[in-house]
């Protein structure tokens, strides 16, 4: 007998017929001896909607309220779901995040978890109860509800997972499990059978749309072990987990692609110590998370400074990067939504040179022009025209073999 928490996103609970499928699946896992701590997101594009009505109401919805509103999308499918188990005669009870003790920090619809209180979810499963959670919300120590950022339902289930010291946390989605590529650019993109959690990481931030970032940084942190899975299928998906040797050995294990990235390039900036401390103080100071910087050798004692933020985040970043032009007396700023970011990721990088320059010469025989590039340990990105991105995937990922990784997709 195990604990195994098991989490089911939007889609698989989109509609009432698939909460009965979901029910199967628990009511089984149950009956074949384990504990069961089921997560739950909201049904299908419940969240978005919510999201629509507040816009509907006011231009600026205060985030507590906001919080109100969105956590009543999970409370609706856990209590569903606790229903349709139920009706097979098994004992479930649904519970939201206030209620199970989900303590999290004040930044509403952004919040951190900071204490998990298991005692009620162990009481439920000694008992032989099913425990479904609301996924994506928590309380502050002052009895306000709270989100955890979009996608947070993954956030809500490694934190259970860890607390209880599940052997497994289970992620129910619509696809197979993480791909080398997103299936939908590249159809021969292959299943991994097993991925590191850093992989995982640099691929969640890089807009593979399988886990939530901050969910992942949690599961490395404490070495929650993850699978991937299909809700609508039986097949195991992919592992993730600590990095083992066998995992150095795969170079690239993924292509992902950012589509939702701007660039702002500051012109004519003066290149004196301090300028760049200036700039990026006063954007940072704005919450605007930037990704990628360039700073041109200046010749004539100004250079040009380029940063990526979020497209969301770009008229924000206009705003004050325009202001703090004027302040250190550069030239005009500029900008650009037409980009995206290509990026390949794999843990053998570390130990094999000529990575970069076969990543370059792919894109070159495409004819894909590189605007800026930034690497990391695992990984290697550029931004490029958004207009060739898919074609610059394929071109990457045949040039890294991956359609010869991990496993054959199914159709
Ligand atoms: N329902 C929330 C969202 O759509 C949380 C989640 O699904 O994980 O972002
Ligand atoms: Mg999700």
């Amino acid at each position: 007998m195990a604990l195994i928490v098991q989490k089911y996103g939007g889609s698989s609970v989109a509609d009432p017929e698939r909460i009965r499928r979901v029910a199967q699946r628990v009511v089984k896992t149950r009956k074949a001896g384990h504990q069961v701590v089921v997560v739950v997101s909201a049904l299908g594009d419940t969240t978005d909607n919510l999201l629509d009505l507040a816009a509907q109401v006011s231009k600026n919805p205060p985030e507590r309220e906001l919080d109100m509103l969105l956590s009543t999308g999970e409370q609706v499918s856990a209590a569903l779901l606790a229903m349709a188990i139920g009706s097979h005669g098994m004992k479930a009870i649904s519970l939201n995040g206030p209620q199970v003790g989900i303590v999290t920090d004040r930044a509403h619809t952004q919040a951190r978890i900071q204490a998990v209180n298991v005692d009620r979810i162990h009481r439920a499963l000694s008992k032989g109860t099913i425990v479904i959670v609301t996924g994506f919300q928590g309380m502050t120590p002052d009895q306000e509800i709270t989100t955890l950022g979009r996608g947070g339902s993954d956030l809500t289930a490694v934190a259970l997972a860890k607390a209880l010291s599940a052997k497994i946390c289970e992620i129910y989605t619509d696809v197979e499990g993480v791909y080398t590529a997103d299936p939908r650019i590249v159809p021969n993109a292959r299943k991994l059978p097993t991925i590191s959690y850093d992989e995982m990481l640099e691929l969640a931030s890089l807009g593979a749309q399988v886990m939530q970032a901050r969910s992942m940084e949690m599961a490395k942190k404490y070495e929650v072990p993850l699978h991937v899975r299909s809700s609508f299928s039986r097949r195991t998906g992919t592992i993730i987990s600590k990095e083992v040797k066998a995992m150095e050995e795969v170079v690239v294990s993924g292509v992902s692609l950012q589509k939702d990235e701007a660039k702002v390039t500051i012109c004519d900036v003066p290149d004196r110590p301090g300028i760049a401390a200036t700039i990026f103080t006063r954007i940072s100071d704005v919450n605007i998370n930037v990704d990628m910087i360039v700073q041109n050798i200046s010749r004539t004692g100004f250079t040009d400074v380029s940063f990526t933020v979020g497209r969301l985040q770009l008229g924000k970043a206009l705003k004050v990067a325009r202001r703090v032009a004027a302040e250190v007396k550069a030239g005009r700023v500029a900008h650009d939504e037409g980009v995206a970011k290509v990026s390949v990721v794999g843990l053998g990088m570390r130990s094999r040179s000529g990575i970069a320059a076969k990543m370059f010469q792919a894109l070159a025989k495409e004819s894909v022009n590189i605007d800026m590039i930034s690497t990391s340990e695992i990984k290697i990105s550029c931004i490029i025209r958004k207009d060739q991105a898919a074609r610059a995937v394929k071109a990457l990922h045949d040039a890294f073999g991956l359609d010869k990784l991990g496993v054959r997709r199914k159709r």
